[in-house]
Protein backbone atom coordinates (compact mmCIF):
# COMPACT_ATOMS: atom_id res chain seq x y z
CA UNK A 1 0.00 0.00 0.00
CA UNK A 2 0.97 3.51 -0.72
CA UNK A 3 2.18 5.73 2.17
CA UNK A 4 -0.64 8.26 2.62
CA UNK A 5 0.40 11.74 2.59
CA UNK A 6 -2.56 12.73 5.00
CA UNK A 7 -1.75 14.62 8.00
CA UNK A 8 -3.58 14.35 10.60
CA UNK A 9 -3.13 16.05 14.11
CA UNK A 10 -5.09 15.12 16.90
CA UNK A 11 -5.34 17.29 20.11
CA UNK A 12 -6.71 15.73 23.24
CA UNK A 13 -8.16 12.68 21.29
CA UNK A 14 -7.77 9.90 23.95
CA UNK A 15 -9.04 6.78 21.72
CA UNK A 16 -7.37 4.88 19.76
CA UNK A 17 -10.40 3.77 17.98
CA UNK A 18 -11.48 7.31 17.18
CA UNK A 19 -8.16 8.19 15.81
CA UNK A 20 -8.52 5.07 13.68
CA UNK A 21 -11.79 5.95 12.42
CA UNK A 22 -11.13 9.41 11.66
CA UNK A 23 -8.09 8.84 9.80
CA UNK A 24 -9.81 6.13 7.70
CA UNK A 25 -12.42 8.68 6.49
CA UNK A 26 -10.43 11.08 6.11
CA UNK A 27 -7.82 9.14 3.81
CA UNK A 28 -10.79 8.72 1.50
CA UNK A 29 -10.73 12.68 0.59
CA UNK A 30 -8.11 12.54 -1.76
CA UNK A 31 -8.46 16.61 -1.85
CA UNK A 32 -6.95 16.50 1.38
CA UNK A 33 -3.89 14.97 0.49
CA UNK A 34 -1.10 17.39 2.02
CA UNK A 35 -3.22 19.33 4.05
CA UNK A 36 -3.22 19.49 7.91
CA UNK A 37 -6.27 18.50 9.59
CA UNK A 38 -6.84 18.95 13.22
CA UNK A 39 -9.01 16.44 15.15
CA UNK A 40 -10.11 18.00 18.79
CA UNK A 41 -12.10 16.92 21.93
CA UNK A 42 -13.33 20.15 23.92
CA UNK A 43 -16.42 20.80 25.50
CA UNK A 44 -18.93 22.71 23.77
CA UNK A 45 -22.07 24.22 24.68
CA UNK A 46 -24.16 24.70 21.50
CA UNK A 47 -23.09 21.70 19.05
CA UNK A 48 -21.52 18.47 18.80
CA UNK A 49 -19.11 18.95 15.95
CA UNK A 50 -18.17 21.61 13.59
CA UNK A 51 -15.52 21.92 11.15
CA UNK A 52 -13.76 25.19 10.68
CA UNK A 53 -10.13 27.22 9.45
CA UNK A 54 -7.30 27.18 11.85
CA UNK A 55 -6.65 30.80 12.96
CA UNK A 56 -3.01 30.55 12.79
CA UNK A 57 -0.08 31.71 10.73
CA UNK A 58 -0.95 29.65 7.97
CA UNK A 59 -4.83 30.85 7.80
CA UNK A 60 -3.88 33.84 5.44
CA UNK A 61 -2.92 31.80 2.21
CA UNK A 62 -5.91 29.53 0.96
CA UNK A 63 -3.21 27.15 -0.05
CA UNK A 64 -1.49 26.13 3.34
CA UNK A 65 -5.08 27.07 5.57
CA UNK A 66 -5.70 24.45 8.48
CA UNK A 67 -8.59 23.14 9.44
CA UNK A 68 -9.98 21.09 12.01
CA UNK A 69 -13.01 19.32 13.52
CA UNK A 70 -13.97 20.41 16.90
CA UNK A 71 -16.18 17.82 18.57
CA UNK A 72 -17.99 17.48 21.95
CA UNK A 73 -16.50 15.25 24.97
CA UNK A 74 -20.42 14.56 25.51
CA UNK A 75 -22.29 14.37 22.78
CA UNK A 76 -25.56 16.28 23.87
CA UNK A 77 -27.41 14.03 21.35
CA UNK A 78 -29.28 12.03 24.45
CA UNK A 79 -28.13 12.56 27.97
CA UNK A 80 -24.33 12.68 27.19
CA UNK A 81 -23.69 9.88 24.91
CA UNK A 82 -20.19 9.52 24.63
CA UNK A 83 -18.76 9.51 21.22
CA UNK A 84 -17.35 6.07 21.38
CA UNK A 85 -20.82 4.40 22.59
CA UNK A 86 -21.72 5.46 19.23
CA UNK A 87 -21.78 2.56 16.32
CA UNK A 88 -19.44 3.06 13.97
CA UNK A 89 -21.05 3.44 11.18
CA UNK A 90 -23.00 6.98 12.64
CA UNK A 91 -19.42 8.59 13.80
CA UNK A 92 -18.14 7.71 10.07
CA UNK A 93 -21.01 9.20 8.78
CA UNK A 94 -20.31 12.28 11.12
CA UNK A 95 -16.63 12.71 10.30
CA UNK A 96 -17.60 12.13 6.57
CA UNK A 97 -19.80 15.12 6.89
CA UNK A 98 -17.69 17.38 8.55
CA UNK A 99 -14.62 16.90 6.16
CA UNK A 100 -17.41 17.62 3.40
CA UNK A 101 -17.66 21.41 4.89
CA UNK A 102 -13.59 21.19 5.09
CA UNK A 103 -13.12 20.39 0.97
CA UNK A 104 -16.47 22.91 0.73
CA UNK A 105 -14.66 25.40 1.84
CA UNK A 106 -11.51 24.87 -0.08
CA UNK A 107 -13.18 25.97 -3.15
CA UNK A 108 -15.05 28.94 -1.48
CA UNK A 109 -14.09 32.47 -0.82
CA UNK A 110 -12.95 33.23 2.94
CA UNK A 111 -15.61 32.69 5.29
CA UNK A 112 -15.05 36.52 6.53
CA UNK A 113 -17.11 37.08 3.06
CA UNK A 114 -20.32 36.00 4.90
CA UNK A 115 -21.68 39.36 6.00
CA UNK A 116 -23.50 39.57 9.16
CA UNK A 117 -25.87 42.16 7.32
CA UNK A 118 -27.56 38.31 5.62
CA UNK A 119 -31.10 38.39 6.70
CA UNK A 120 -32.75 35.71 8.37
CA UNK A 121 -34.18 34.18 5.59
CA UNK A 122 -31.00 34.35 3.98
CA UNK A 123 -28.80 32.87 5.92
CA UNK A 124 -31.08 30.00 6.51
CA UNK A 125 -30.90 29.09 3.05
CA UNK A 126 -26.86 29.52 2.74
CA UNK A 127 -26.46 27.25 6.11
CA UNK A 128 -28.76 24.80 4.54
CA UNK A 129 -27.12 24.42 1.06
CA UNK A 130 -23.83 24.46 2.55
CA UNK A 131 -24.58 21.40 4.71
CA UNK A 132 -26.47 20.19 1.44
CA UNK A 133 -23.16 20.01 0.06
CA UNK A 134 -21.07 18.71 3.14
CA UNK A 135 -23.54 15.69 2.51
CA UNK A 136 -23.00 15.48 -1.11
CA UNK A 137 -19.21 15.34 -0.85
CA UNK A 138 -19.91 12.80 1.79
CA UNK A 139 -21.87 10.92 -0.54
CA UNK A 140 -19.40 11.37 -3.51
CA UNK A 141 -17.03 9.71 -1.14
CA UNK A 142 -18.88 6.87 -0.65
CA UNK A 143 -20.16 7.36 2.70
CA UNK A 144 -23.67 7.82 1.57
CA UNK A 145 -25.27 5.06 3.75
CA UNK A 146 -22.97 6.07 6.95
CA UNK A 147 -24.84 9.66 6.48
CA UNK A 148 -28.16 8.03 6.75
CA UNK A 149 -27.13 6.13 9.45
CA UNK A 150 -26.22 9.01 11.43
CA UNK A 151 -28.96 11.10 10.29
CA UNK A 152 -30.94 8.35 11.39
CA UNK A 153 -29.55 7.97 14.95
CA UNK A 154 -29.75 11.84 15.59
CA UNK A 155 -33.83 11.42 14.58
CA UNK A 156 -34.48 8.32 16.34
CA UNK A 157 -33.17 9.96 19.86
CA UNK A 158 -37.00 11.37 21.23
CA UNK A 159 -34.30 12.59 24.14
CA UNK A 160 -33.00 15.43 21.86
CA UNK A 161 -33.69 18.87 22.77
CA UNK A 162 -36.06 20.54 21.02
CA UNK A 163 -34.21 23.55 19.74
CA UNK A 164 -31.55 21.09 18.47
CA UNK A 165 -34.39 18.86 16.48
CA UNK A 166 -35.99 22.13 15.39
CA UNK A 167 -32.64 23.09 13.87
CA UNK A 168 -31.99 19.61 12.37
CA UNK A 169 -35.34 20.41 10.31
CA UNK A 170 -34.38 23.72 9.17
CA UNK A 171 -30.65 23.20 8.07
CA UNK A 172 -30.19 19.56 7.52
CA UNK A 173 -31.19 17.11 5.03
CA UNK A 174 -33.86 14.25 5.99
CA UNK A 175 -32.72 10.68 5.06
CA UNK A 176 -35.14 11.06 2.20
CA UNK A 177 -33.04 14.09 0.71
CA UNK A 178 -30.09 11.86 1.04
CA UNK A 179 -31.29 9.15 -0.47
CA UNK A 180 -31.70 11.56 -3.63
CA UNK A 181 -28.82 12.57 -3.42
CA UNK A 182 -27.36 9.45 -3.50
CA UNK A 183 -29.46 8.13 -6.11
CA UNK A 184 -28.29 10.78 -8.21
CA UNK A 185 -24.77 9.62 -7.42
CA UNK A 186 -25.48 6.28 -8.28
CA UNK A 187 -26.58 7.15 -11.70
CA UNK A 188 -24.02 9.49 -12.54
CA UNK A 189 -21.60 6.97 -11.89
CA UNK A 190 -23.17 4.17 -14.17
CA UNK A 191 -24.03 6.95 -17.14
CA UNK A 192 -22.15 5.80 -20.10
CA UNK A 193 -20.24 9.08 -21.08
CA UNK A 194 -22.15 10.52 -24.23
CA UNK A 195 -19.89 10.33 -27.39
CA UNK A 196 -20.25 13.21 -29.67
CA UNK A 197 -20.56 11.63 -33.44
CA UNK A 198 -19.69 14.58 -36.48
ZN1 LIG B 1 -22.73 20.34 8.81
Amino acid sequence: MAATKHTCLYQNVQSQQLRDWFLEVLETYPELTDRRIFLRKINMKRSTMRAQPVANGRFFRRATRDYRIDFSSHLDVTEHVKIQQLPKEVVVGWFAHELGHVVDYLHRPSLGMISFGLGYALWSRYMRAAERRADQIAVNHGFGSEIIATKNYLMSHSTLPEHYKKRLEKYYLSADEIEGLILAWNEDREMPEIVEVE
